[in-house]
């Protein structure tokens, strides 16, 4: 499960579907037109509210790392 969890949250980071605004990272759900905005870890999806992790917490802090590992 977590491994899917992972290989989800690569492919948004991927297909450019994660996109750091200021504090927050707006990831696209898997609705065209929507869009996840992650705070310090927290996502408003529903996933995240049942299993505390969800796909896009995960590219969130992905891309984080990815943004550190540049500058
Ligand atoms: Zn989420």
């Amino acid at each position: 499960m977590k491994g899917d969890l992972l290989k989800k949250a690569l492919a948004l980071l991927e297909e450019g579907r994660v996109l750091p605004l200021g504090e927050a990272v707006l990831v696209a759900s898997s609705t065209p037109g929507k869009w996840y905005a992650v705070r310090r870890g927290w996502c408003a999806c529903p996933g995240f509210k049942n299993h505390g992790r969800c796909k896009h917490a995960l590219a969130a802090e992905l891309a984080a790392r990815k943004v550190e590992k540049v500058g």
